[in-house]
């Protein structure tokens, strides 16, 4: 599918230290020659911070191995940039079979903590968790909570050679919620949080991306409580920084994605990511390019799957371990490949 943006880029997962080698592969053989010049690399916890071993998730990667992966991606021309969550998904449920990637799932079974909620149980912002309890959130008025984090997004950036981060914030639910939280409105905590990453961030002359469903309320863009807020917090959207870039994500199938017009018209420079469908991600693609005021930097495709599963899948013809890689590597190939 030819786009107007010069930037390609792709999330791919942390691969499993085993499964290094295929994703090198993957992207010297496959992601390059498509034209990707960005690889945000979802990280969370599965690397292995010299200040924080405490918070290490699943089979973490080393120095040496980020710095493998960095290699391999300049020899291509391909920009590598760490990605963590740092407000929501602080839990989930195993891929199966288990391979340390952690899902959303919305069944109590499933809420299983990550590094940094293990390791300090007490920056939980603990909900109710009636509703929508499998992607657990950090507490945003917990002062040691940040210190830890600003620690560990100092030590990622530095381990990438980077400074630029992508921040996620996708899918916090619960959000203003405990004592110290609820005094405060839910749109103030998360900008007064992100805008601090931000400050932080861009004083070492970097970019905070971020992904933008919080930012966006389901009743203006008729969006499901997955790509956009039920709680208010899309009034952040007025209180953040407008040189941080917001990943704009949908997979579901609309008439419209008001939300391209909707960020852009707040002054935000925006990336268009869609996922697996390939006729919604067409859909949404076809539509962002129709309606693009100069305010999108590019294309930002999820996949969220192992990225070894899916560089097995690719490269190889493997069948996929989880029941979406296949449709991943399929979409892949369909609408991005220029081989
Ligand atoms: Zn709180």
């Amino acid at each position: 599918m030819k786009l107007p943006w010069k930037t390609r880029g792709i999330v791919l997962t942390s691969p499993l230290t085993d499964e290094i080698d295929d994703v090198i592969k993957l992207i010297d053989e496959y992601l390059a020659p498509c034209g990707f010049n960005l690889i945000f690399l979802q990280v969370r916890y599965r690397y292995q911070f010299k200040k924080h071993p405490e918070v290490w998730g699943y089979d973490p990667l080393s120095l040496d191995d980020i710095k493998r992966l960095l290699s391999v991606c300049r020899k291509n021309s391909i920009r590598l940039v760490p990605k963590m969550n740092l407000i929501g998904h602080q839990s989930g449920f195993p891929n199966e079979p288990t391979d340390g990637i952690l899902h959303g799932h919305n069944t109590k079974e499933c809420d299983i903590p990550d590094g940094l909620l293990r390791a300090y149980p007490g920056f939980d912002e603990q909900g109710d968790e009636k509703e929508i309890n499998y992607a657990r959130s950090i507490c945003l008025s917990n002062r040691a909570a940040k210190a830890v984090v600003f620690e560990l997004v100092d030590e990622l950036m530095e381990a990438f050679e980077e400074n630029t981060i992508h921040i996620g914030c996708d899918e916090a639910f619960n959000v203003g919620i405990c004592p110290a939280c609820s005094k405060k409105p839910k749109a103030e905590l998360i900008s007064s949080w992100i805008n601090s990453i931000n400050d932080h961030v861009r004083a070492k002359g970097g970019t905070v991306y971020m992904w933008g469903d919080r930012l966006l309320s389901t009743a203006e863009t008729g969006y499901d409580e997955w790509e956009a807020s039920k709680n208010g917090t899309e009034q952040a959207r007025e209180l953040l920084s407008r040189d941080i870039t917001v990943c704009d994500w949908h997979y579901g199938k609309y008439d419209e994605y008001k939300s391209v017009e909707i960020l852009g018209n707040a002054g935000f420079e925006i990336m268009v990511s869609p996922w697996r469908d390939i006729s919604n991600a067409k859909r949404f693609l076809d539509y962002a390019v129709k309606h693009d005021k100069g305010h999108i930097k590019g294309l930002l495709v999820t996949t969220w799957c192992a990225s070894g599963d899916l560089a097995k899948c690719i490269l190889y013809g493997e069948k996929g371990r989880w029941q979406h890689t296949e449709e991943i590597a399929t979409t892949l190939k369909e609408l991005y490949s220029k081989l």
